[in-house]
């Protein structure tokens, strides 16, 4: 599903990965570890493919992303991955329903099908009963499900988070996770950035990163 090799990365003078080798397998769980600085969101949005690399090749899902127009690149971030971010960004005042069918607007079916797969996918998170909930009426806990819920609603194959349980408390948080990996036993790669150790050590594969490398688990395992 990911295969990095030699990827690296500068921003300005700053290296922020220096030569990133790392494969992911179809249907691995994985979580992200390492201190701050250390290039864990640089290499999530390489995968992401939200950024290019500096060096290096990307591929996700068999596409070689540097070969990509910026087109082909849309494409392949609507259909193959969705993301969750820890500040959640859903839009201000707008409905979790519309929130959620707003995930599908690239791909292009109509509002009404949109909104019945937004109901489905909030039905999944739990949130079958927040549809007209704005992110302001909800709670850290359930603005985050509707953001999983608007990552998951293309049905993506990888799905990549970056401290999704930065902002709660830990109960919601374990929510979260164990939503995680709900998506994860039905199929889905799962790539998720924590700095909880504990999170990170109930996971099935960890990949450590230090100083802009992967110094552990860099192998896929599927
Ligand atoms: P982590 O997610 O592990 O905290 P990051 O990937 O965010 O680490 O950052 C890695 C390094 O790259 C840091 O030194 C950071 O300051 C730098 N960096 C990240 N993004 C940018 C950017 N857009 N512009 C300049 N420097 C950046």
């Amino acid at each position: 599903m990911v295969e990095l090799r030699d990827v690296t990365k500068l921003y300005g003078d700053v290296a922020a990965l220096r030569g990133v080798s790392m494969d992911i397998g179809h249907g691995e769980l994985v979580g992200v570890v390492g201190p701050s600085g250390s290039g864990k969101s640089t290499m999530l949005n390489m995968i992401g493919t939200l950024d290019r690399p500096t060096g290096g090749t990307v591929r996700i899902a068999g596409h070689d992303v540097g070969s990509l127009t910026d087109k082909q690149l849309s494409a392949l971030r609507a259909n193959v991955i969705g993301f969750v971010f820890q500040q959640f960004h859903l839009a201000a005042g707008v409905p979790a329903l519309d929130n959620v069918a707003d995930g599908l607007l690239y791909a292009g079916p109509s509002l009404r099908e949109r909104r019945r797969r937004a109901y489905d996918a909030l039905v999944r998170v739990g949130l079958g009963h927040r549809l007209g909930h704005r992110p302001h009426e909800l709670s850290g806990g359930e603005r985050q499900r509707v953001a999983i819920a608007r990552a998951v609603v293309g049905e993506p194959r990888l799905l990549l988070a970056d401290e999704p349980t930065g902002n709660l408390d830990s109960r919601s948080g374990a929510g979260v996770m164990e939503l995680l990996r709900e998506l994860h036993a039905a199929g889905t790669t799962v790539v998720v950035i924590t700095h909880d150790r504990d999170i990170a050590a109930s996971l099935p594969r960890q990949v450590e990163m230090l100083d802009g490398r992967v110094v552990v688990g860099a192998g896929a395992r599927t």
